[in-house]
């Protein structure tokens, strides 16, 4: 055991607990069956095909829905979206992206691949990238057995989390809208079992201003701020398509009509200054907090058609213990048995996709094993973020290239407080303003700190022990140069304990000796900016269209829309398409 010092308090770093990260078991542990069950990635290959994989994730499907989360351990522990327990102590360092595994290979991939590749293999369908919208597609496509490359270690993309005292908690993507009745995601949502994980958001959550925790913030305003009913009036005709309002649908097979394409030209702010007129400082500051946390973009920078889209659609949101973290594991879960153990793999970076000899060939290199795959397919979709894309397709179209480099990236960070006492889940998030924040005009560059804390295990109950996140946007450019600089993990970890010590401590009451550790996680891309123009000029569109009818696109960038539903839609939209090029059975 090391001894070490955070936030003054001297912690002990501990092995992780079921010493399972080192060996390449799959350990899956409940306290309510008979014995620990620990197995091999073979016997779990065995079970697989025996239908026994199934009858032992049922028996804990089971006991999931009698809602005995705490205590239960399913650890997918290798490539799993939640990282296994690390001790009360981890490493002082970033989790989340880690750009050095990457760059060196993807920037120099033709030198990379100058070597002969040293596996061949021949897959109906290749799905490049294991975040949510990648592994949606290849649970929808989970009949034509494809292979999913992931260059992360972990599957989840976006959507990972972590485990502390048995308590899983998000690192970064969420909560989620409830999926429509009789919707393609709804079913998909009951075939995995989700639904009965789900805690609902509560609408209204309180706003500490200047550290004072205000219950009512939200009831209250519309007195205080006669404009704050004008929004929601124009809510309502949007979502209830009154007053000639239509809500700007995005994603999916939804045709971007010329009424969403008209908000698309505009900004957030331009329109509702169109309808409301200036709007008073306080109630613009807030308009701002929202767009940043949701776009990482302030509100003159987000595309109204886009804000819209996700402020209409804010109500009923659910959130899954762990996040959406849950979700990539229950897809993986159950699409597991049908695709394969080996077809899902992790640790592979795809450096190059291209079209030829009535096929696509997809080469991806191991970092580890310096290992280069072949694989020939029938159809690919590509399921990481379109900067890549850039990188990796091979002969890409000139518009499709020039599309790519409209859009902008912005990186966004992640604190995790472990707290050593049971915190209430009254609340699931509380945006942390300044009163000097209501009165002048957010600029994107000043915005230095986090701006929310979310009660990371609001979906987990019954425990005594409580995790918070923090969540800071980057909403300037040059954020991700900040965080390649050397010492960028000290700098800012010595921000989010002033933040911490200074705010979040008092609003929460907390006592400093109650903190257990502080975890800080990176997402150098994570968002791309919904920026006016993207769908009213066709650049979503020429990135998102099919390549030589073989290469398909599927992820929260095809439409600029970072959200999980963006990514899902995207998935089920482009399946039938997927499975109309495989039916051809061209030989390749
Ligand atoms: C801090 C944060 C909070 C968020 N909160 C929410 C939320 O509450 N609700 C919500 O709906 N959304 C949220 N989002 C948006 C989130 O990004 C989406 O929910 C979703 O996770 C996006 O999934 P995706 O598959 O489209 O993209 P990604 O998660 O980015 O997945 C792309 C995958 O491609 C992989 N990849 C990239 N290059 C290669 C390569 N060359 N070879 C192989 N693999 C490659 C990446 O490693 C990654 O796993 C949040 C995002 C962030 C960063």
């Amino acid at each position: 055991m090391e001894k070490i010092n955070i936030f003054g308090l001297n912690r002990e770093r501990q092995n992780c607990k079921q010493n399972c990260c080192k060996k390449n078991i799959i350990v899956i542990r409940s306290k309510h069956m008979d014995s620990q069950l620990r197995l091999s990635r073979r016997h779990i290959l065995q079970l697989a095909t025996a239908g026994g994989l199934t009858v032992l994730f049922s028996r804990l499907d089971g006991l999931y829905s009698k809602g005995l989360w705490e205590g239960d351990i399913l650890d997918i522990s290798k490539v799993g979206p939640f990282t296994p327990d690390m001790g009360d102590v981890a490493k002082r360092e970033f989790f989340g992206d880690d750009f050095k595994r990457v760059h060196p290979y993807i920037w120099k991939s033709e030198d990379v691949l100058k070597k002969p590749p040293h596996l061949k293999e021949k897959h109906k369908v290749v799905i490049v990238g294991g975040g949510l919208g990648g592994l949606f597609s290849a649970y929808q496509l989970r009949d034509l057995k494809p292979v999913v490359l992931e260059q992360a270690p972990q599957f989840g993309g976006n959507a990972k989390g972590q485990t502390w005292r048995k308590t899983r908690y998000c690192m970064g993507s969420a909560y989620m809208t409830v999926p429509a009745e009789g919707s393609v995601m709804e079913k998909i949502f009951k075939d995995i079992g989700l639904e009965k994980f789900y805690k609902f958001k509560k609408g209204h959550e309180p706003v500490a201003v200047d550290n004072n925790l205000i219950a009512d913030y939200w009831t209250t305003i519309n007195k205080r701020l006669p404009q704050m009913n004008e929004i929601d009036e124009l809510v309502e005709d949007f979502n209830l398509g009154r007053n000639g309002r239509i809500y700007p649908e995005i994603s999916g097979g939804t045709k971007i009509t010329s009424a969403v394409k008209k908000l698309d030209r505009m900004t957030f702010r331009q329109f509702l200054e169109s309808e409301i007129g200036e709007i008073h400082s306080e109630l613009l500051a807030q308009i701002d907090f929202y767009c940043v946390g949701a776009f990482n973009a302030t509100s003159d920078e987000v595309s109204a058609a886009a804000a819209l889209n996700f402020y209409c659609a804010e109500g009923a949101m659910v959130v899954l213990p762990g996040g959406n973290g849950l979700l990539a594991e229950q897809l993986i879960k159950h699409m597991h048995p049908t695709v394969g153990d080996k077809n899902l793999r992790t640790g592979e970076i795809v450096l190059r996709v291209e079209v030829k000899d009535g096929g696509v060939a997809v080469h991806s290199f191991c970092p580890e094993t310096q290992k280069i795959t072949l694989i020939e397919a029938e159809a690919v979709v590509l399921a990481c973020p379109k900067f890549v894309v850039g990188n990796i397709l091979k002969n890409i179209e000139q518009d499709r290239f020039d599309a790519i480099n409209q859009y902008k990236y912005r990186s966004y960070l992640v604190a995790n407080i472990l707290v050593n006492k049971r915190i209430d889940p009254t609340f699931y998030e509380i945006l942390m303003v300044k009163s000097a924040d209501l009165k002048t005009k957010m600029t994107g560059k000043n915005l230095r700190r986090a701006t929310d804390i979310v009660h990371a295990s609001f979906g987990m109950v019954g425990t005594d022990h409580t995790v918070i996140s923090m969540y800071r946007p980057m909403p300037y450019e040059g954020g991700r140069q900040e965080l390649y600089e050397s010492g960028a993990y000290e700098k800012f970890r010595s921000e989010f304990e002033n933040q911490i010590r200074n705010d979040v401590l008092p609003i929460l009451k907390i006592n400093p000796h109650e903190l257990v550790d502080i975890r800080l996680t990176q997402w150098g891309h994570a968002i791309p900016i919904a920026q006016p123009g993207l769908l009213a000029g066709n650049v979503c569109q020429k990135v998102r269209a099919p390549h030589k009818d073989r290469v398909f696109f599927v992820e929260q960038d095809n439409w600029a829309l970072p959200a999980m539903e963006t990514s899902a839609s995207e998935a089920i939209y482009w399946e039938p398409f997927v499975r109309k090029v495989v039916s051809r059975k061209k030989s390749i």
